[in-house]
């Protein structure tokens, strides 16, 4: 009589998995290390964040008001479908801090797939603008 016994294979951390593991870490990051410490030129940041669900067209706005002292969190979950999609706010806000910048817009997509294997991604979008005071 034939053996038939089921293998899982084991898979290593695939694409998505990675990205959202780098995320997290960013963000465990970024809530130990205060703006100031971020970034010293600044004195206070403000993120006005506006994200759009493309299913729905449901918008939500929120705002993150961070002074020098304060934890300096750049990153945001996907709140869409996905349940994993993370925006990384940092380049942007490196960006324009380095640049001296007191103001500049910037827009992500979700590109988590909703099932793995599925080429529809979440498709979440997300519209920042940030306001940013340098230290005198
Ligand atoms: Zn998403």
């Amino acid at each position: 009589m034939a053996q038939y016994r089921k293998r899982r294979i084991a898979h290593g951390p695939n694409k998505n998995e990675e990205k959202v593991r780098r995320g997290q870490e960013a963000e465990t990051r970024s809530r130990s290390t205060s703006l100031g410490e971020r970034f010293p030129a600044v004195d206070r940041l403000i993120l006005e964040l506006t994200v759009t669900a493309p299913q729905d067209g449901s918008v939500e706005r929120s705002t993150r008001d961070i002074s020098a002292d304060q934890g300096c969190e750049l990153t945001l979950g996907c709140p869409g479908r996905c349940g994993r999609g993370v925006f990384d706010l940092a380049a942007m806000v490196t960006a324009a801090v380095e640049a001296k910048n007191p103001a500049a817009t910037g827009a992500a997509v979700c590109q988590e797939p909703f099932l793995p294997g599925l080429p529809d991604v979440c498709g979440v979008k997300v519209d920042c603008r940030l306001t940013i005071t340098f230290k005198p």
